[in-house]
């Protein structure tokens, strides 16, 4: 199925498109040179993203390499995401935001009873373990994710925190896999802080091949 070319690049070939309600967590494989687009269509919505080798998800997706090797704490275009062995899986092609936070990993229940004194309904963590058990795979292969859309400056004396999102309606990351990849991710339901702008929206994943 073709989609109209306002959404992705002439010659594109859709392989699945989901809106992803709030609060709802999503995955797929993603072939090698297909990419997948995330779109936070009504702006301000944090998604929390893990990537894992779709063959072997002993190699995952890694914080710290992906900051280290580039030397840059937030992601934008043409950051690679690295693996545990250092490899690129995904390379953020096209980037209409910029400023994804690579630290702040995901919300629980148990950080927000913490940090708030309160819960959400939902939280990340357990939107990743319900759809890591999809794939045979357990709460220890989560690690510190990816949140696209969320913003989180630090400062030169180091303080940091979640601040409002400079995301706008329509704003979207485009990840070519650079191996075969599940991808995973939470559509946050944090409302206890600026994650989700005025509240937990939805967004919108396309997985494509493109064209050429
Ligand atoms: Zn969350």
């Amino acid at each position: 199925m073709s989609v109209p070319s306002d959404v992705l690049p002439a010659g594109a070939v859709t392989v699945e498109d989901t809106v992803v309600p709030a609060c709802a967590p999503w995955s797929a494989r993603v072939a090698q040179g297909h990419h997948l687009r995330l779109i936070d269509l009504e702006g301000q919505q944090a998604i929390d993203f893990l990537c894992f080798n779709a063959d072997d998800p002993a190699e995952r997706y890694h914080a710290a390499n992906t900051i280290k090797i580039p030397c840059q704490l937030y992601l934008g275009q043409g950051s690679v995401l690295r693996s545990s062995l250092a490899r690129p899986m995904m390379t953020i092609v096209e980037d209409s935001c910029g400023g994804h936070d690579t630290i702040f990993g995901c919300c629980s229940f148990e950080v927000d009873e913490v940090r708030y004194g309160a819960t959400n309904p939902e939280c990340c963590q357990r939107n990743f373990e319900r759809e890591l058990a999809e794939h045979g795979l357990g709460p220890e292969h989560i690690v510190a994710n990816v949140n696209f859309f969320m913003n989180v400056p630090v400062k030169p004396d180091g303080h940091t925190a979640i601040t409002v999102s400079q995301s706008k309606p329509g704003d979207y990351v485009d990840l070519r896999a650079d191996m075969d990849v599940l991808a995973v991710f939470s559509n946050c339901p944090e409302a206890l802080n600026a994650a989700t702008g005025a509240g937990p929206s939805p967004v919108r994943a396309i997985v494509y091949q493109p064209g050429g």
